[in-house]
């Protein structure tokens, strides 16, 4: 009997069934879990779309495919089952490539998907990541230098290439462009020639904030930004993960000797492929007795992690809602709930399917 989910009732019944061959060969099992992972994938799946590229296709068909920057084609249909089918093959033919530097330093990267989740920290360290649409939208609007710009435009006059800029300063983020319009942009992580990383030896941890500021005090601040589809989240809710992201750069790039930072949320809105920043979210993290002791925690959790190459999963405790959100998904092992622990580096071993009979159906 193969896996179905009411989630997969607009295709049609080829591919449900295709789909529910998938995910048994996957180990999901019918059910709520399944249901909610495969509700919140089915908004998202499209952003794996370079999972499953082709190097080559044939010319009647490349109507429905796009020629990407990396000389690959990518599916311009790309759906849940597209995923799953994607998924099943890559554990099968173990289609990754795997990271050397499993010992080196420590990045903020590493800390911010600890926090989100250990497995994910494991599968980050251990293979190279698939790129993700979000990703690339990210890289493009942090090389517009919105921040930068801004700053000229508040404290110098000059024009801002945000047109909307001033509708974007409310109660809610006053605060931060106060501090902004009075402050000097001392290091910018996007510029060809700046910096690529900080190092704090002592704590084995290396990280590149987007912004450091000094205001008017003499003191610096960093400021981390993401970008976020407008529809996705509430405007209020700051995650953890880019909190601990943040909090590492303030506490251990001593260097930088920055006392706070500002975690700031661009939300944009995607007009048919037409990108534009339309809300602005803030949250100033200051290093005191609590936030160091959170980071310090999380630091030696993931020290311990490396060092004794196991970490304990509460099964229970794993969200089918988070992993259907999740970056490090589609190299995911655990997210069917099966495994109780996991090793560093991620093993393998997570990678092996169930063995499931080829649907009859689908062979005609
Ligand atoms: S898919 Fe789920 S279990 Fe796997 S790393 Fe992501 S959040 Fe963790």
């Amino acid at each position: 009997m193969m896996v179905h989910s009411h989630i997969l009732s607009d295709f049609t019944e080829r591919q449900q069934e295709y789909a529910g061959y998938l995910l048994e060969r996957l180990g999901h099992e019918k059910g709520k879990a399944t249901d909610e992972y495969l509700g919140v994938l089915k908004d998202r799946a499209y952003q794996y779309k370079s999972a499953g590229h082709r190097m080559n296709i044939p010319e009647d068909k490349q109507e429905y495919y796009t020629l990407t920057e990396d000389g690959v084609w990518v599916s311009n249909d790309y759906s849940m089952v597209s995923y799953l089918h994607d998924e099943v093959n890559i554990k099968y033919y173990k289609k990754y490539n795997l990271k050397s530097n499993l010992k080196g330093y420590i990045t903020a990267t590493d800390l911010a998907n600890y926090v989100f989740c250990p497995i994910g920290f494991s599968i980050g360290r251990t293979i190279e990541g698939i790129k993700l649409l979000s990703g690339e939208t990210g890289t493009r609007f942090h090389n517009l230098n919105i921040l930068p710009n801004w700053s000229r435009h508040l404290t110098q006059g000059e024009s801002s290439n945000t047109s909307k800029s001033e509708d974007l300063i409310e109660d809610k983020n006053r605060f931060f462009f106060d501090d902004i319009k009075k402050s000097v942009l001392t290091y910018s992580g996007h510029q060809d020639n700046s910096k690529k990383y900080f190092v704090n030896k002592d704590k084995n941890f290396v990280g590149q904030p987007d912004y450091v500021f000094k205001n008017r005090l003499g003191e610096n601040y960093i400021v981390e930004e993401k970008f976020i589809q407008e529809r996705t989240g509430r405007s209020d809710v700051f995650y953890k993960n880019h909190k601990i992201q943040l909090l590492s750069y303030i506490a251990y790039l001593k260097e930088l000797n920055a006392s706070y930072g500002y975690l700031v949320y661009w939300r944009y809105e995607n007009d048919y492929g037409d990108k534009s920043i339309v809300d602005c979210s803030v949250l100033k993290i200051e290093l005191n007795e609590v936030t160091s002791a959170w980071i310090d925690n999380v630091l030696s959790a993931v020290d311990r992690f490396r060092e004794s190459g196991s970490h304990s999963v509460e099964v229970e405790y794993l969200n089918p809602r988070k992993c259907g959100t999740c970056v490090h998904s589609m190299h995911c092992g655990h997210k069917n709930q099966k495994y109780g622990s996991v090793s560093y580096p991620y093993s393998k071993e997570y990678h092996k399917l169930k063995y499931v009979e080829f649907p009859k159906a689908l062979k005609k």
